[in-house]
């Protein structure tokens, strides 16, 4: 099932991220995982891609036991910094040929040796949608950086670059994960003024480990504000409790969200079925 045809229903979605086995990691606890996720009926699981190596070849096989296996819409992340134009093309018919329905066009970070010029790449995402659109047969989604992207010279400009993505036919946005409500608010306001209409999902990233959040933070560009600064601090060397504060903080920051009318919400699960459980048992009167 397409993606831009569920939010095209109107009513409030719920979706996971999940990130596929590293190289030579085994498969099991993934598919465990998304088997555990997708008993928690969400409108679709994302795939995230590794770019280059076995975990990139990894996204389309979970990505279809999703669909295919699971019955549950799947969403497959694919990178185009470090896939020449063919290799993509490889991809995308793979896709087409295993039956996954939905991409999440992105960039990807640039690799060290990453020559702009270089013909044989797509250099920006937009170039990417185009392409799947042109292939035919996706619903195509695209990354948004409610706080902007850390190489945009300011918000604006990274604004006007979304635009983009949009008018070359992205169908909907899946946000960077943020910690202050207020930054989306005020990223869904500027985003209208400049005629970006699509859908927005919001990701919301619940915390479980004060480093990889920290180290999330510092190469994203998201703040952390000084209420979950002071969570983490108190927490940070008792996992139980900080869990179980990482678990409230994302039921509070997703409750002010739909109170407010986002009615997309992407759920960072880090391949926690018990996390992204506790979530959604804590909205059920409210999904
Ligand atoms: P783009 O949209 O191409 O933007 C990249 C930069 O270029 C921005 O600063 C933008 O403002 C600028 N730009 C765009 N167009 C132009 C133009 N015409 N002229 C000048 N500047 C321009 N990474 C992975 O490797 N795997 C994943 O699975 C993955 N999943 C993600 C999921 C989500 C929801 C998000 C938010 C990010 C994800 N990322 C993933 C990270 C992403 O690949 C990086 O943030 C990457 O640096 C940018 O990707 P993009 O698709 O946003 O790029």
């Amino acid at each position: 099932m397409f993606i831009n045809e569920i939010l095209d229903n109107g009513g409030i979605t719920t979706s996971f991220e999940v990130f596929p086995p590293k190289n030579n990691a085994p498969f099991e606890p993934v598919l465990k995982s998304v088997e555990k996720l997708s008993l928690l009926k969400p409108d679709f699981i994302s795939v995230t891609y590794g770019a280059g190596g076995g975990t990139s070849q990894n996204t389309p096989k979970i990505a279809s036991y999703i669909q295919n296996e699971l019955h549950t819409p799947s969403m497959a992340h694919l990178t185009c910094a470090s896939s020449t134009k063919e290799e993509i093309y490889a991809i995308l018919s793979q896709l087409r040929d295993i039956g996954v329905d939905n991409i999440l066009a992105l960039r990807g970070d640039l690799p060290e040796n990453y020559n702009p010029d270089d013909s044989n790449y797509y250099r920006y995402a937009s170039q990417l949608v185009e392409r799947i659109l042109d292939f035919g047969g996706f619903s195509v989604g695209a990354a948004c950086y409610p706080e902007g992207h850390v190489e945009s010279k300011n918000t604006h400009e990274d604004l006007i670059h979304l635009k983009e993505k949009v008018d070359c036919g992205a169908q909907y946005l899946v946000t960077q994960m943020f910690f202050d409500n207020s930054a989306l608010y005020s990223f869904l306001y500027r985003a209208l003024k400049v005629g970006i209409d699509v859908p927005v999902i919001a990701g919301i990233m619940p915390v479980m480990n004060p480093n990889q959040i920290k180290r999330s933070c510092a190469l994203s560009g998201a703040t952390l504000p000084s209420r979950f600064k002071i969570m983490l601090d108190k927490f940070s060397d008792d996992p139980v409790s900080l869990r179980q504060a990482g678990i409230a903080y994302a039921t509070e920051q997703i409750i002010d969200l739909i109170a407010n009318g986002v009615n997309g919400i992407h759920i960072y699960t880090m391949n926690k079925p018990e996390v992204a459980g506790a979530i959604m048992n804590n909205l059920s009167s409210i999904l």
